[in-house]
């Protein structure tokens, strides 16, 4: 008989978001003409750069003809692209990468929930939290998480948290671990680490024998000087961390869909019986036999990310979501609220008022300014208290809600 992979049944339910569009379509169907925006989503709302429609054009105007079309490509990717982001991402900023430790996918969403399948079950995991919910739950997937408490806080995995008291600086933990997934510019919370409190993490992977999985997917994002791009940028970090990076957030390809992980040659593991084995080698394995590559007219359009049109009309929307962020900071500061992010990340990460848990913020912003976000309960134990509004929206809705948000008193 079939049985069930009862690592699944250890998932908690995706509460959060059936949640949210609940209580918004009881609110909707009680208020018919109110006008709800919607400011939860990690969805980006500009459309695609005009140099990568235009190249994306051309490279399907190539598939229809004999003489270029292409069929398989690389399962890595094509070397005009790897070459392309080992140039622009890394050599510009004095990194050095190169184009065969970059492996081109359809997502970090996939990278980094399959990471962590070319490493033993028995590896202690570590993971921030609030956090990204994908790093947890592909664990659990795997069988490393153990059951939840009724926090959702699961026996197997170690717990960073970054709250207010810590100004959302995880501490390096006490207890043994072997896989740290980071995500800075950080979502949910919008924060950053600097490269010296980066380069605490590397130094402690570096002498524990760990392995940090950095997802960079809103690096973009970054405004200010001295907040590392890429955690490559601090010394020492070859040998110990895997990087994850996305065009869906810096050029609007989340549905287009293009991503890419960088595997440092220097990065190995040992085997149960202390063998070193190359992590390049086994990622390159595991995607050769999983994945069959992205298709070319879209490695052809991420390519054009590249090309100094791309990268000024790139620019040009980030600086427009980031425009959005500026005016929700400063209308929360209005409304008397504490907030974090929003300055380096496309991520406002509010306190909840004194007395308010997640969802009763949520309550009172649907039902007094028809303004939905998401309850900070939804990442993870240490989110509860806290609540996400993102700057992906339009800049109309942007005013309009915070306009709204401004003239509560909290
Ligand atoms: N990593 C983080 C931290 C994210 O927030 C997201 C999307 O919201 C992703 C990865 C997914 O990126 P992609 O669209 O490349 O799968």
């Amino acid at each position: 008989m079939v049985t069930v992979n009862e690592n699944y049944l250890l998932l908690k339910s995706s509460y959060i978001f059936s949640e949210i569009n609940r209580r918004v379509e009881e609110f909707q169907r009680k208020n018919p003409d109110a006008d709800i925006i919607r400011m939860g989503i990690g969805d980006v709302t500009r459309p695609l750069p005009e140099a990568v429609v235009e190249a994306f054009h051309r490279a399907v105007d190539e598939m229809a003809e004999e003489e270029t079309f292409r069929g398989y490509g690389p399962e890595q990717g094509y070397p005009f692209l790897r070459e392309a982001i080992a140039e622009n991402d890394y050599a510009s900023r004095g990194v050095d990468i190169t184009a065969d430790e970059i492996f081109i996918s359809d997502g970090a969403k996939c990278d980094t929930g399959n990471i962590q399948e070319i490493f033993g079950l028995d590896n202690v995991v570590a993971v921030t939290d609030p956090v990204y919910p994908v790093y947890v739950e592909s664990n659990v997937m795997a069988g490393r998480a153990g059951p939840a408490d009724d926090d959702g806080r699961y026996s197997g995995l170690v717990y960073l948290p970054c709250t207010e008291e810590n100004s959302f600086i995880p501490s390096l933990p006490e207890e043994r671990v072997d896989l740290i997934y980071l995500c800075y510019p950080n979502n949910p919370t919008g924060t950053t680490l600097t490269e010296k409190q980066l380069a605490e993490w590397v130094d402690y992977a570096r002498d524990s024998g760990s392995l940090i999985l950095f997802d960079a997917a809103y690096e973009a994002y970054i405004q200010e000087d001295g907040i590392p791009h890429s955690i490559y940028e601090v010394e020492g970090a070859r040998e110990v961390a895997i990087e994850f990076r996305s065009f869906s957030k810096n050029a609007g390809f989340t549905g287009t869909r293009c991503a890419f992980t960088v595997v440092p040659e220097e990065l190995e593991v040992p085997d149960s019986s202390g063998r070193m084995h190359s992590v390049r080698e086994l990622w390159n394995r595991r995607q050769t036999t999983k994945f069959n590559g992205v298709s070319y007219p879209v490695q052809r359009a991420a390519e054009a990310v590249y090309t100094p049109e791309g990268q000024r009309e790139i620019r040009e929307s980030i600086d427009y979501y980031m425009e959005n962020a500026r005016i929700i900071r400063e209308s929360l500061e209005r409304a008397g609220l504490r907030y974090y992010g929003g300055v380096n990340a496309p991520y406002i990460w509010i306190r909840t008022p004194e007395g308010m848990d997640s969802w009763q913020f949520f309550d009172t912003l649907l039902n007094d300014a028809e303004v939905v976000g998401t309850p900070g309960s939804g990442f993870g134990p240490s989110g509860e208290g806290y609540f996400r509004l993102t700057a992906f929206n339009s800049f109309r809705n942007t005013v309009k809600a915070m306009e709204r948000i401004s003239e509560l008193s909290f």
